[in-house]
């Protein structure tokens, strides 16, 4: 979702502040030598490529250049794996917020930090498939695609469900995004804690799905759930 964004030029940088005139300096906010655009905070500003040319990053070598971010992310794409990908991805991601924690709070991550928590990051993505994929084996997802209904044409259907350990007071949420050939687009999958009765775990999911769709410009959705009483 974050690189998504970061193609269709959507995220708070200095240049797209000032094209809305919130701000009227577009120079990076932490080197103050280039125009801050999506690219220049993700991969060629020098804090970005201290973070690239990290040991442990699979783009150490390669040309930290200005210019438009999607060229950017079709180089790494052709040239990368898919667990390469995810680990630039969420290495992006994390450059972001430490950007914004930077401006913002005056604080600022070493790329060590950065590249641990991109591995918690992505080590607790593919525990959520492998539960996804358990699931599936159990056959309560088999059983939910059976009922489940494709959307009409350019309309995407929100699946969405909460469950509730009111013991711990935590929730745990489920949101699908699914096109209109049954394709999932978006699998989010995440647990809150300090939820105490099912009602707000179901609107807290809800919310989160209406906010995804609000983030990604979708129009066209269904939102569809079995908690009757919020819906
Ligand atoms: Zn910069």
């Amino acid at each position: 979702m974050f690189i998504w964004k970061a193609i269709l030029n959507c995220l708070p940088t200095r240049q797209n502040l000032c094209k809305r005139k919130v701000l009227y300096d577009p120079l990076c906010g932490i080197c103050g030598l280039e125009v801050e655009t999506v690219n220049h905070v993700l991969w060629s500003c020098g804090a970005a490529a201290d973070v690239w040319a990290d040991s442990e990053s699979p783009v150490q070598k390669w040309a930290k250049t200005e210019g438009n971010f999607m060229e950017t992310w079709i180089r790494l794409s052709e040239k990368m794996g898919t667990g390469e990908l995810e680990l630039v991805a969420t290495i992006m991601r994390n450059i972001g917020s430490r950007r914004n924690s930077f401006v913002f709070e005056g604080k600022f991550q070493g790329p060590s930090v950065l590249y641990k928590q991109a591995q918690d990051c992505l080590s607790r993505m593919r525990e959520a498939k492998m539960e996804l994929g358990n699931r599936r084996e159990g056959g309560n997802v088999q059983r939910d695609m059976g009922r489940w209904r494709k959307p009409r044409v350019g309309w995407v259907k929100v699946n969405w469900d909460a469950s509730l350990n009111p013991e711990l007071k935590r929730m745990g949420m489920r949101i699908m995004v699914r096109d209109e050939n049954g394709e999932l687009l978006l699998y989010l999958c995440n647990s809150i804690v300090g939820i105490f009765t099912p009602a707000a775990a179901e609107i807290q999911v809800l919310w989160r799905a209406l906010q995804l769709c609000a983030d990604l410009q979708w129009l066209n959705v269904i939102f569809e759930g079995d908690a009757l009483g919020i819906i």
